[in-house]
C-alpha cells in the first residue's frame, strides 16, 4: 500500500490519538519503580531515531521500553522490516497493539514481547544474522548502565545482538552518566565505565534532552548516546579479566593507578609484583586512574593475564575475603 512522505522523519502514520491523550485515556501513570518518564514531544522523538542514523527496509530494530509509544511511531515512520518492543510493563500491551494495527499499512512486522530486557534472549527470537539490528530505546534509568555492561559482554563474545558487528545502540542516559560514557582522557568525569566502553565501542554523545520534556520530569536531565561497535575491538581478552583488573584499577580513583591494580595481587610480596607488572606493561604506575589511556589500561590486563596464566591461583584472588588472602598466601609461599 502506498504511503506518503514526511520530509526528514520518514512516512506518515494513519490519524492516532496523541501520546498524552493515550497516556491518559488509558490512565497510564508513571511508575517511578519502572524509571518511566516519557517524551511526549515527536520531535524530539524523530531527533533520537534520526541519531539512529540510516535504518533500511530490511533492518531490524529493537526498542527497548516503548512505554505508550512514542519513540514507538517515530522508528514506525521509518519502516524497517521488523520492529521488536520489549516491554516489561504490561499496562502499556493494549496501546502498542493498539499501534501495531494502525501501522499496518506500513508493512512494518511489529511484534511486542512483555519481557524484561535484562533477560530477553536476543538470539532465540532473531535466530539469524542476516538482518542488520538496531538498539533503540529512552531506557528506564534504574536499568542503563547495567544493560550497557551486559551488551558490553555480548558483544566482546559476539553473541546476542552483537553476531554482526554493525549492530548499533541509540539509548538515553542520564547526562552526567551519558557524559562519563563518553569522557576523554584526563576528563573530570573518566571513569570505570568511560574505558569499558572505549575498549568495545567508539561511544558518541549527540544531543541532551532537558529534564522539562519529560513526563514526568526527572530530577535531570537526559543525553543520547550512540554506541557504536568498533570493527576491530581493542583486545581479545575475556571480558570478565578486563572488567577485574579496570574495576581495580579504579577502585581508588584520586590514588596513585598502582593502588587499585595492586589489590589484584595477595600481600605477600604485593608491591614488588605491581611494580613489575607496570614495568611490563611499559606504564607509569604514579598516574591517577583517569589519567589511563584505553591502551594502557588494556597493556595492565594483558600483563595481568600472563601472570595468572602463569599463577592460576590468583583468578579468584579477593582482597576483601581475609581467609582466601591467607589460603592464597600460603599457596604462593609453599
Ligand atoms: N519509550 C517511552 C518514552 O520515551 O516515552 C518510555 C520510556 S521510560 C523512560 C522507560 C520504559 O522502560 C518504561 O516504559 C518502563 O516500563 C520500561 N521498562 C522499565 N524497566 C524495564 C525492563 N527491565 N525491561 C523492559 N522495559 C522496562
Amino acid at each position: 500500500q502506498a504511503t506518503s512522505r514526511i520530509l526528514g522523519s520518514g512516512v506518515r502514520l494513519p490519524p492516532l490519538p496523541s501520546i498524552r491523550d493515550l497516556v491518559k485515556l488509558y490512565k497510564l501513570q508513571a511508575m517511578k519503580q519502572l524509571s518511566q518518564n516519557f517524551l511526549m514531544d515527536e520531535r524530539l522523538t524523530d531527533k533520537i531515531v534520526k541519531a539512529a542514523g540510516r535504518i533500511d527496509p530490511r533492518d531490524i530494530v529493537l526498542e527497548v521500553g516503548p512505554g505508550p509509544g512514542g519513540i514507538t511511531r517515530s522508528i514506525l515512520r521509518r519502516q524497517p522490516q521488523r520492529l521488536m518492543l520489549v516491554e516489561k510493563d504490561a499496562r502499556f500491551t493494549e496501546t502498542l497493539q493498539l499501534l501495531r494495527e494502525c501501522a499496518r499499512p506500513l508493512n512494518v512486522q511489529v511484534d511486542i514481547y512483555h519481557e524484561d530486557i535484562l533477560r530477553f534472549n536476543i538470539e532465540q527470537h532473531v535466530p539469524d544474522t542476516a538482518q542488520r539490528l538496531h538498539l533503540i530505546g529512552n531506557l528506564p534509568f534504574a536499568i542503563s548502565t547495567r544493560l550497557l555492561i551486559n551488551w558490553y559482554e555480548d558483544l566482546a563474545a559476539r553473541r546476542g545482538a552483537f553476531r554482526r558487528n554493525d549492530t548499533c545502540m541509540t539509548l538515553t542516559f542520564q547526562k552526567e552518566v551519558a557524559e562519563r560514557i563518553c569522557a576523554k582522557l584526563g576528563s573530570d568525569q573518566r571513569c570505570r565505565l568511560s574505558i569499558m566502553s572505549q575498549i568495545w565501542t567508539e561511544p558518541l554523545l549527540k544531543f541532551i534532552i532537558p529534564g522539562k520534556a519529560f513526563v514526568p520530569k526527572p530530577q535531570v536531565d537526559v543525553g543520547v548516546v550512540k554506541v557504536i561497535p568498533l570493527k576491530k575491538p581493542k583486545t581479545q581478552l575475556p571480558f570478565s579479566l578486563v572488567e577485574r583488573v579496570v574495576r581495580h584499577i579504579f577502585s581508588m580513583r584520586q590514588k596513585y593507578c598502582r593502588r587499585g591494580y595492586s589489590t589484584l595481587l595477595p600481600p605477600e610480596g604485593r608491591e614488588e609484583t605491581t611494580h613489575a607488572l607496570f614495568q611490563l606493561a611499559d606504564v607509569q604506575d604514579t598516574l591517577r586512574p583517569f589519567e589511563l589511556s584505553v591502551d594502557e589500561c588494556l597493556r595492565l590486563a594483558d600483563v595481568y593475564a600472563d601472570h595468572v596464566a602463569a599463577h592460576p591461583q590468583l583468578a579468584s584472588y579477593d582482597y576483601r575475603a581475609p581467609k582466601q588472602a591467607l589460603q592464597l598466601e600460603s599457596i604462593c609461599l609453599a
